[in-house]
């Protein structure tokens, strides 16, 4: 794209949207983004929202989550104490006796900051769990965040970069041109653009299928219980076999029992309440924890678990992924680089939306 302000819709205000339009309205881009309902509503408002390039992942993926978590840092100074990560580390014992070895040898080489660590120090740095386990791995770098919080961040930064934030305003359809997209369709009428970027979360296979393109996705459900604020239990992000959960800065202690995979939860209370009382079991002063709430979300995750990222065909740009926090920095960099440069980046070549169509 070589005008000097192309004219770009975003389609989906999610932390992925709102990062690919900061990064767009930063270089200059003309970005409308348009949500159907409110921002971060989707998957991002329900995530867990751990950011890290931890465990089981090849290391070209590796690479990707590590920029990513540069990237997160990046963004902190750009927004100036707009957005806060909390980079808390992360203790993790929910892997074999092998698969710990393996982790912190291999992710270790690789350049990771991770370590195994054993009970004593276990018990050290997390004071408050009952029963800490003989060994973990230990990855000091890694953070989390408050999804939400984090998304407006993005958007109020792209807004004062000029971006246009319309709420409310579903996508129903795409106006083609010439030469490829040259626009979309909204409930509210027809909207002209010289790109459309796609990044609508599970929603996104439907729209990609209205232009013909197979997007093979899975909206897996994952549970989340989230507890009033408290004071503070722990400090690191703690994945244990069955539990996984972090302490938010504001003392909101959100928690799940696995990485999803499964139906929708039958009775997403009870599970809450199961998830309450594992906590209270596992924790020393976490007798006085009340629930909040209960969130069950839809990861959007492509048919191999990995990104798509990239143009899909001319005039449209997507981005679908699990690990969308982890990723949106990068993502949004990267794709601002690609859409307004006209460069590959090399980091996304693996992650390209045209594996699922053979081409
Ligand atoms: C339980 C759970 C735990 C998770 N844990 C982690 C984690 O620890 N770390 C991590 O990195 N990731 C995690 N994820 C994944 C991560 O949350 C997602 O990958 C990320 O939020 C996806 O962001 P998105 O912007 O692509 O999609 P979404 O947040 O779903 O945003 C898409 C937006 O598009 C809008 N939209 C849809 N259709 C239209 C339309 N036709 N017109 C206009 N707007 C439309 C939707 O309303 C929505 O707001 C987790 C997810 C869940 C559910």
């Amino acid at each position: 794209m070589s005008t000097s302000a192309p004219k770009v819709i975003v389609i989906g205000a999610g932390i992925l949207g709102a990062s690919i339009a900061y990064h767009l309205s930063r270089r200059g881009a003309a970005v409308t983004l348009l949500e159907r309902g409110r921002a971060a509503g989707g998957a991002t408002a329900d995530s867990f929202a751990w950011i890290n390039a931890s465990y089981g992942n090849a290391k070209p993926y590796f690479q990707l989550r590590l920029q990513a978590m540069q990237d997160w840092r990046r963004l902190e100074q750009e927004l100036d104490g707009a957005l806060r990560v909390n980079w808390c580390g992360c203790l993790s014992w929910d892997l074999s006796d092998e698969e710990l070895d393996d982790y912190a040898q291999r992710y270790a080489a690789w350049g990771y900051e991770v370590r195994l660590v054993e009970r004593a120090e276990i018990a050290a740095l997390e004071p408050g769990l009952i029963d800490p386990p003989a060994r973990a791995a230990y990855a000091a770098g890694e953070g989390t965040l408050e999804p939400v919080a984090a998304t407006r961040a993005l958007l109020t930064a792209a807004q004062t970069r000029g971006a246009e934030l319309r709420l409310e305003t579903e996508t129903t359809g795409f106006r083609e041109g010439p030469n490829g997209l040259a626009g979309i369709e909204t409930r509210a009428g027809p909207l002209e653009a010289e790109l459309v970027v796609l990044t609508a979360g599970v929603e996104s296979a439907g729209l990609a299928g209205q232009l013909g393109l197979h997007l093979p996705l899975e909206a897996s459900p994952g549970l989340l219980m989230h507890c009033k604020p408290a004071a503070r239990l722990f400090e690191r992000v703690v994945e244990a076999p069955g539990l996984h959960m972090k302490q938010e800065l504001d003392g909101r202690i959100v928690a799940g029992e696995s990485f999803g995979g499964g139906p929708v939860p039958n009775d997403p209370e009870a599970e809450g309440a199961r998830l309450l009382a594992t906590i209270k079991s596992r924790l020393r002063g976490a007798e006085a924890l009340e629930l909040e709430r209960v969130s069950v979300g839809l990861r959007p995750i492509p048919e191999d678990g990995l990104p798509a990222v990239g143009f899909a065909a001319a005039g449209l740009y997507l981005a679908v992924m699990h690990s969308g926090v982890t990723l949106a920095p990068a993502i949004g960099r990267f794709a601002a680089q690609e859409i307004l440069d006209g460069v590959r980046v090399e980091l996304l070549e693996p992650y390209r939306p045209q594996r699922f169509s053979g081409a």
